[in-house]
């Protein structure tokens, strides 16, 4: 069972913001801006690539919702997916960064970044 699988089933803590049958979010274990949030289905996907448009349709309101609840709708968020080795993507189970609470900055696409390592 993956981490994110044992998170969601109770087998690992975690500090959840909110949760329905089908999909769960809590604080990202390292953050990287003051809100950090995972947003995770239940059910286990490896990544973006393969998700059915069905779950993603409902995933998208659970994502409005949990950036209600932390008021997010109101200052404005970033929503990241990484998707497979050149995304970077270190756990293989679908999930959504939700980042906010600050001006985020575009570090990883600033002109000088782009195509670097291709
Ligand atoms: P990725 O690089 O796969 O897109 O992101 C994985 C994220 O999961 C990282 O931001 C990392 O800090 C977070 N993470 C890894 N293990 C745990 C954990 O056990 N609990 C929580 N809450 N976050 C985790
Ligand atoms: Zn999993």
């Amino acid at each position: 069972m993956c981490i994110f699988c044992k998170i969601a089933a109770g087998e690992m803590p975690s500090n959840k913001v909110l949760e329905d049958d089908e999909f769960m979010a809590f604080h990202d274990i390292n953050p990287i801006a003051p809100i950090h949030i995972l947003i995770i289905p239940r059910m286990h996907v490896e990544n973006f690539q393969s998700v059915s448009p069905e779950l993603m349709a409902k995933m998208v309101p659970f994502i409005q919702s949990v950036a209600k609840e932390l008021c997010l709708d109101q200052t404005g968020y970033r929503l990241v997916v990484n998707n497979g080795r050149d995304g970077g993507q270190e756990v293989p189970h679908l999930h959504f960064h939700l980042l906010g609470g600050a001006r985020l900055k575009w570090t990883h696409l600033a002109k000088d970044e782009t195509h670097k390592s291709l």
